[in-house]
């Protein structure tokens, strides 16, 4: 991690792990004062409905533009707000621009944010949702949480209660990356959960030309499995129309990725709206 230290010749001198320790340190300073300074965005992702190819949404996604280092990936600065007790400040500024932006596309077009396991398990996030769809005046329905199979981990009945919560207000909620990481399947049959989120590796590893091999056997378990609960499934990380191809003759749902979209601004989301008034893409094929 110290190689990617930039230009500092006390590179040479100080050890390798001393270096990205202060460059954490110095990143952490920074994060502090970024959301004051506004330097978070928001791009969105669109989602599409497989068969059809209707947009049915999009997803936010979180980016920090530095003023010196320039676009910092969530990856970095999510679990440096998390450690820090600075996610739910964050997160609220998540779900306030999210909505609110989403009040300026068709009704019928969705939004989801993800969730950190900490704010879920937080008071202040719940009654905040509450307080942003009153102010913001989006339509519930429109609004998914995305949360990842963490929050199953601990105080299950708390987070029974939250979820139960986030329903009763009409939100959805999805499930992301699923089958990524700790997986016992019996939460899918006690939480309250509308969509899967198959996780990106799977579809990474799968081959379009092999799909009776392991990567393609899973692939479609999970997208039976899914459907069979009566849950959305939808694909993350389609780069391919083979894979596109695969999942729609499969029975998966809902598709996200680049071959379809990339994350773009809250303008260029716009313009793609207002585009799409005439002709709809669903008349092209
Ligand atoms: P995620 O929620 O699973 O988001 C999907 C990630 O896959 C995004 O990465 C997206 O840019 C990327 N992606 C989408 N389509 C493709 C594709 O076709 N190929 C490949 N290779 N990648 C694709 P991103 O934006 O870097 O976000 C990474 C993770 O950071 C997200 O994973 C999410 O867990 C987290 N994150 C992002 N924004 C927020 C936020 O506002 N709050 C919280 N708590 N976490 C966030
Ligand atoms: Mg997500
Ligand atoms: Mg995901
Ligand atoms: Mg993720």
């Amino acid at each position: 991690e110290a190689k990617k230290v930039k230009g500092g010749a006390s590179r040479v001198f100080t050890p390798g792990l001393k270096t990205a320790t202060l460059d954490r340190l110095r990143l952490l300073e920074d994060i502090r004062n970024a959301l004051y300074r506004r330097e978070f965005t928001l791009l969105y992702q669109p989602q599409f409905s497989i068969g059809t190819r209707r947009l049915n949404g999009f997803e936010a996604l979180a980016r920090w533009m530095h003023p010196t280092r320039g676009s910092v990936p969530p990856d970095i600065f999510i679990p440096m707000l998390e450690e820090h007790g600075l996610i739910e400040e964050f997160g609220e500024w998540v779900l306030e621009t999210a909505c609110s932006e989403a009040m300026r596309w068709p009704d019928d077009l969705g939004v989801a944010i993800n969730v950190s396991p900490l704010q879920v398990h937080a008071v202040r996030f719940s009654l905040k949702l509450c307080e942003t769809l009153m102010r913001t005046g989006l339509r519930p329905g429109r609004l998914e949480l995305e949360v990842t199979e963490t929050v199953f981990l601990d105080g299950k009945q708390q987070t029974e209660a939250v979820l139960n919560n986030w329903k009763a207000l009409g939100i959805r909620i999805a499930l992301d990356d699923f089958g990524h990481g700790y997986s016992s399947l019996s939460y899918l049959g006690n939480f309250p959960i509308d969509k899967l989120k198959i996780d990106r590796g799977f579809l990474g590893q799968f081959d379009p030309s092999q799909p009776q091999a392991k990567a393609g056997v899973i692939l479609d378990t999970i997208i039976d499995l899914g459907r069979k609960l009566g849950m959305t499934v939808t694909a993350e990380g389609v780069e391919s129309a083979e894979q596109l191809e695969h999942l729609h003759r499969h029975g998966c749902t809902e598709a996200q990725g680049f071959l379809l979209g990339r994350p773009m601004s809250a303008d260029e989301v716009r313009q793609i709206i207002s585009a799409r008034v005439t002709p709809p893409p669903s008349n092209r094929d």
